[in-house]
């Protein structure tokens, strides 16, 4: 019985891989999302609104239903933190204190019920930085940041998941919502689970793409979040039948979304690519996207979804709780993007910010750090507790390997 079951299973997933992604339309989707047309879709701009509409619309030719508070839609309004703004004015950017307006941004949610007591979430945000904020890492002034890896490709492969939805789910309700604010600070899924409009507690996981365009040419995935249930360890092995490289990272709070869905007790999953050079630069454009590497997504997702229908007991785990790990009070930074898909020894770089200590003292971009003054970097998470230890303006000689070799900086913190 067991033998015969396996069996069926195995061949509808096998079914499941084939030509369920349609590459013109995600192109579609992404070509439409990260044009210069939507101006980056900032929070609260005439173009994060033209987007929301473009999202409801194909949720409606897709046959799905609205589940907003009107229509598709749920309006939040929040005022920014009036911390140090960046600000563009003409040719220069400087950093002050900025007129901190409040903005009107709007999540797009739309459903397919199957009559079910049970709900799964499939979330990505759609909204971006507009001409450059205060997240940018782009220093000559304001440009259209086009997010065409974030997070345009999550919003089209939600869409190319939702398309076929009824193949994979059919022993739960499924909730699509297109995040807004996400940059601001997860405003939109804030929003959503302080009013959400479906039952929380019937809702079985939630499963947030957050760039996913950009997979690597070792086929790496990394996944946020396996520790959130005792169930995703197995499922998501016996998804694997492409062999992706699957990257996996315990902890549901990360920066994205499906951080807030973890915060009320829910099995989070957060799928990831990677980072990049041109993350928050106007240079995210689609022509650097991977299409192949999404439907390798696409797919990992569908056979993962597909399975979990068949699993009726999800059990919520929290993980270590990493309010104090993932953000340390540290007053110093090196200045560089950390490699997270890097899972050897130490910290590797995967991209410095101009004039800032680490560039400053000469480090380069795929440098391991493996000490810092007395401490030893054995990865991110003693990376990040080390740079809790230094004061501005000290000097620390940093241990990198460089191509093999270890070579000494002294970084001077500011
Ligand atoms: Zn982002």
């Amino acid at each position: 019985m067991v033998g015969v079951f396996a069996l069926f299973t195995a061949c509808e997933q096998e079914e499941l891989a084939e030509n369920k992604f349609s590459q013109n339309l995600v192109l579609a989707d992404l070509n439409y999302l990260a044009s210069d047309e939507l101006r980056g879709r900032g929070t609260g701009s005439p173009e994060e609104a033209i987007a929301a509409e473009y999202i409801a619309n194909r949720f409606d030719q897709l046959g799905l239903q609205p589940a907003g508070e009107e229509g598709y839609f749920q309006s939040f309004t929040k005022k920014p933190h009036p911390t140090v703004q960046k600000m563009n004015d003409g040719d220069s950017t400087r950093f002050g204190m900025g007129v901190v307006k409040e903005l009107t941004g709007k999540n797009v949610i739309a459903k397919l019920e199957n009559g079910s007591d049970s709900w799964i979430v499939i979330g990505a945000h759609y909204d971006h930085l507009g001409m450059g904020d205060e997240n940018s890492l782009h220093m000559e002034g304001s440009a259209i940041h086009n997010g065409a890896d974030d997070n345009a490709s999550g919003v089209a492969l939600m869409l190319s998941l939702a398309q076929h939805i009824n193949d994979y789910v059919k022993k739960s309700n499924v909730l699509f919502i297109a995040f807004s604010g996400e940059e601001k600070g997860l405003w939109g899924s804030n929003t959503f689970c302080d009013k959400p409009t479906i039952e929380m507690s019937k809702v079985k996981y939630m499963i947030n793409f957050d760039m996913v365009g950009r997979m690597n040419e070792e086929n790496t995935l990394a996944i946020y979040g396996n520790g959130t249930s005792p169930v995703w360890n197995a499922e998501l092995e016996k998804a694997n039948a492409d062999s992706l490289r699957l990257v996996l990272s315990e902890s549901g709070v990360g920066p994205s979304d499906h951080t807030s869905f973890y915060l009320e007790d829910i099995p989070v999953l957060h799928l990831f690519t990677g980072q990049h050079e041109d993350y928050h630069k106007p240079s995210d454009d689609v022509e650097k996207i991977n299409l192949k590497g999404m439907e390798l997504v696409n797919n990992y997702t569908a056979r993962l979804i597909s399975s979990l229908d068949l699993v009726a007991d999800m059990p919520f785990t929290k993980t270590k709780d990493e309010d104090n790990e993932s953000a340390p009070a540290f007053k110093v930074t090196l200045g560089v993007i950390p490699d997270y898909l890097y899972d050897g020894e130490g910290m590797r770089i995967d991209g410095l910010r101009e004039e800032r200590p680490a560039q400053m003292a000469g480090m380069e971009k795929g440098d391991i750090v493996v000490a810092m003054g007395d401490l030893k970097v054995d990865g991110m998470q003693t990376y990040m507790e080390g740079l809790s230890k230094f004061e501005p303006k000290d000097t620390t000689q940093v241990k990198v390997v460089r191509a093999g070799d270890t070579l000494t900086v002294d970084v001077i913190w500011d």
